[in-house]
């Protein structure tokens, strides 16, 4: 692995699991101090052992990504202790129920948009002026081929994960002058722990999807984690407001010529 992160301060969410965990793994193994951000306690633990036994740096923080105080301590901590911040990666979220759009929950709506775009929105607000402080820094926020899609029955899923992909590029808009590079990435079906846990419930179904993926499988966590730190490094430094697809060309479009 390079050191290209050597004496960098990146922030990951949702670190404590699937792509967050693979995403934090591969900065610290580039060379990153990261701070790993997540409510799930054990897993923001075993993320950091993960991480240390192949001798990188790592701070667990429990944070609630939709919690404007807890975000802002955060960046406030992370100011304190590391004195800047070069990358960060926007990445927790929540799927949410399945429902027509006439029967989804109201409250569920809201619950859905508040942890996977109000927190996008949130971590933006307070880590650009921490960058902005350091000389500069580069964000990718974690949006979903349900960004270019119309799922069926993830009505508040997609409009989030369109809001993201919205939010990323005012976001770059504002900043590329500024020395901050904002971007999202795209993952499609991704075999993180739940994926796995939900196909072995639902094999038929889990049979069909992936037959539905022109690369007939699904994406690893770390495949898709690794576009996400390309994006946050010095080689995507002319790539503005992008959100980079990576789907195993779900979403090509197409056929395939038998
Ligand atoms: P995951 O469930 O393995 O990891 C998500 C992490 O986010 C968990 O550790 C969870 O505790 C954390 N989290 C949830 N709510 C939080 C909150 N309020 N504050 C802080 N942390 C919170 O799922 P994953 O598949 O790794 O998902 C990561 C991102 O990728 C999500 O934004 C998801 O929508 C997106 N995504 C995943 C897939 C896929 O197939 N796995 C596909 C497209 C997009």
């Amino acid at each position: 692995m390079p050191d290209d992160f050597d004496g960098k301060v990146v922030l990951v969410t949702g670190a404590g699991s699937g792509i967050g965990r693979a995403a934090a793994s591969i900065f610290a193994a580039r060379g990153g101090l990261v701070y790993a951000a997540d409510i799930n306690d054990q897993g923001l633990a075993e993320t950091r052992d993960l991480i240390e036994r192949a001798g990188g740096r790592a701070v667990t923080a429990h944070v609630d990504v939709a919690a404007e105080d807890e975000i802002a301590a955060l960046m406030t901590r992370i100011g304190d202790e590391a004195g800047r911040l070069d990358a960060a990666f926007n990445n927790a979220g929540i799927t949410g129920g399945t429902h027509r759009l006439e029967d989804y929950p109201s409250a569920d709506f809201d619950h859905v948009l508040r942890i996977n775009l109000r927190s996008v929105f949130l971590g933006m607000k307070y880590e650009l002026p921490l960058m902005k402080r350091g000389g500069g820094g580069a964000i990718c926020n974690t949006a979903s081929v349900a960004a270019l899609t119309g799922p069926g029955g993830m009505c508040a899923y997609a409009a989030s994960k369109h809001g993201i992909h919205g939010l990323t590029r005012v976001a770059a808009m504002e900043n590329a002058a500024h020395h901050v590079r904002v971007n999202a990435l795209a993952p499609g079906w991704t075999e993180t722990p739940m994926v796995v846990a939900n196909s072995a419930q639902n094999p038929d179904f889990a049979r069909l999807a992936r037959s539905a993926i022109p690369a007939k499988r699904g994406g690893q966590p770390d495949e898709v984690a690794a576009a996400a730190v390309w994006l946050c490094s010095a080689a995507a430094s002319y790539v503005f407001g992008q959100m980079l697809v990576v789907d195993g060309g779900m979403t090509i479009g197409g056929f395939e010529l038998s």
